[in-house]
């Protein structure tokens, strides 16, 4: 059941960090990908390697997530080259951290544009095709803090735009449930990536306080989604959908 022989998946955000990992493991178990990403270069050496060690078709497609352009692009050339879309991985998502009252309005649009209003546009676009193919399965990553505020940070776009993402997802899953068509979300707590490496650094003054409230007591790494990535795509998630699974050693659990 965990099988994705036949399988096209399109991950965005695929070139680096948990995009990439993702798309690691969904390859391993056999599903052709669609990479898409701003970075280019980064994309076409994610491929390149995807498919040397796993065998699989990997197409590259250099796409802005808040773009309904791109969005429709990225749906009809998949459609083009693999004939179909059983798989779609909202993970592109960026942070900005300033306290509430210093976001600057352009700030807040630009997280929001990519953590929110570009998981809408790629679901809708690669939705539609779900729906006419009467199946499919949508993980939308969004983060411990779209479920928590975490501190000592600011960082209020991010997690308004996350917290949004959970509820795109049980709307969505709710809609088109009768399609065929599964939605669910992944909420990961501190992975080391390059979005968040600069806190890592960070004099290990933040790291330290954030391992302090993480009951295991470490960052989690990118290969830690891959499990949870492969079960909701494949079909032994059949009967789920609408959920939020927390990836976090614990942090939201206390
Ligand atoms: P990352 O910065 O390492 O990688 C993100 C990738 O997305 C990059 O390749 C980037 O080029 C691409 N991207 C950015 N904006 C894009 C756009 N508009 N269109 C297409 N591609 C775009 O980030 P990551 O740490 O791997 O995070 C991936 C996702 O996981 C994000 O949504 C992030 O918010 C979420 N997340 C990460 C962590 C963590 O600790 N790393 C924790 C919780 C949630």
């Amino acid at each position: 059941k965990m099988s994705l022989q036949q399988y096209t998946s399109i991950i965005t955000g695929g070139a680096a960090g948990l995009g990439r990992s993702m798309a690691s493991a969904l390859a391993e178990m056999g599903s052709n990908l669609v990479i898409v990403d701003l970075n280019r270069n980064k994309a076409d050496r994610a491929a390149e390697e995807l498919r040397e060690q796993f065998g699989v078709q990997v197409y590259v497609m250099e796409a802005n997530v808040c773009s309904p352009e791109d969005a429709l692009r990225v749906q009809e050339e998949t459609v083009r080259e693999f004939g179909r879309i059983d798989v779609l991985i909202n993970n592109a998502g960026i942070v900005k951290n300033a306290k509430a009252e210093d976001t600057s309005y352009q700030d807040w649009l630009d997280v929001m544009n990519v953590n929110l209003n570009g998981v809408f546009l790629m679901s809708q676009a690669v939705g539609r095709e779900m729906i006419r193919q009467r199946k499919g399965s949508i993980i939308n990553i969004s983060s411990m803090s779209g479920i928590i505020v975490n501190t000592p940070q600011c960082q209020i776009a991010y997690n308004v735009s996350k917290a949004g993402v959970i509820s795109l997802t049980k709307t969505l899953a709710a809609e088109w449930a009768p399609y065929g068509i599964r939605v669910n979300t992944i909420a990961p707590g501190y992975m080391k990536t390059e979005l968040t490496e600069k806190f890592f650094l960070e004099g290990g003054q933040l790291i330290d306080r954030w391992m302090s409230m993480t009951p295991m007591g470490r960052p989690g790494v990118p290969d830690e989604l891959q499990g949870i990535a492969v079960y909701l795509a494949s079909e032994a998630s059949s009967y789920t959908t609408g959920s939020v699974f927390s990836v976090d050693g614990g942090y939201t659990a206390w």
